[in-house]
């Protein structure tokens, strides 16, 4: 399967924004964002041409593909799963991006970053109402029990990345640090998720 093997960082540069890629540094002042955040190549800070629709269309569509780590034919899939479910489709994708394993495994702190989360299912340290799931695109229904298996529960990737983690961020989303267990709750509104995007451009984008 085809990824991404450059630095991480240059998504984030050419977003202009954090797409909170890699861990632990996306938090501190080494985050290249925050040094320069402009697009990286030779004239990445002289370049100012003019942006056409699409383009503004495609550029909101990588940032939110990339911020969730999913691959493109992976991210039309979900596309196309949310005009068949009601209700607007752009909140629909960003609902279904949300339910995916990796994702909750990073938002409950387990893992520094969707990439790391992604190692840790793989590997199978996380149990999903007592059962082994290695699948990271896994979708969770409400009231799925999410846990880090016995025997990893001395990790100490787990127990770096809890601490970046303050109690129940997330609305729909509930962590017991002392069991390393997680409840997901209920499937997020749009309006609650934390994704600085306009899905809605994306939904014009693939309507062409
Ligand atoms: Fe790199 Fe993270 Fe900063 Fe993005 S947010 S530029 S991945 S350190």
């Amino acid at each position: 399967m085809a990824r991404y093997t450059d630095s991480v960082c240059k998504l984030c540069r050419r977003e202009r924004q954090k797409l909170f890629l890699k861990g632990q540094k996306c938090y501190s002042e080494k985050c290249p964002i925050e040094i320069r955040n402009y697009p990286p190549g030779q004239h990445g800070l002289s370049r100012r041409s003019k942006v056409s629709e699409y383009g503004i269309q495609l550029r909101e569509k990588q940032k939110i593909k990339r911020s969730y780590g999913v691959l493109e034919t992976q991210f039309r899939n979900y596309f196309e799963k949310a005009i068949k479910q009601k209700g607007r489709t752009g909140a629909n994708l960003v609902k279904l991006l949300e339910r995916r394993l990796d994702n909750v495994v990073y938002r409950l702190g387990f893992a520094s970053s969707r990439k790391q989360a992604r190692q840790l299912i793989r590997h199978r340290h996380i149990m999903i109402n007592n059962h082994l799931v290695d699948i990271p695109s896994y979708l969770l229904s409400s009231g799925d029990v999410i846990q880090i298996k016995d025997k990893s529960k001395k990790l100490d990737a787990i127990h770096n990345s809890l601490k970046r983690v303050k109690d129940n961020t997330y609305s729909w989303l509930s962590i017991d640090k002392a069991s390393l267990t997680g409840n997901f709750i209920q499937i997020p509104e749009r309006e609650d998720v934390p994704l600085n995007a306009n899905e809605q451009l994306v939904v014009e984008l693939y309507s062409k």
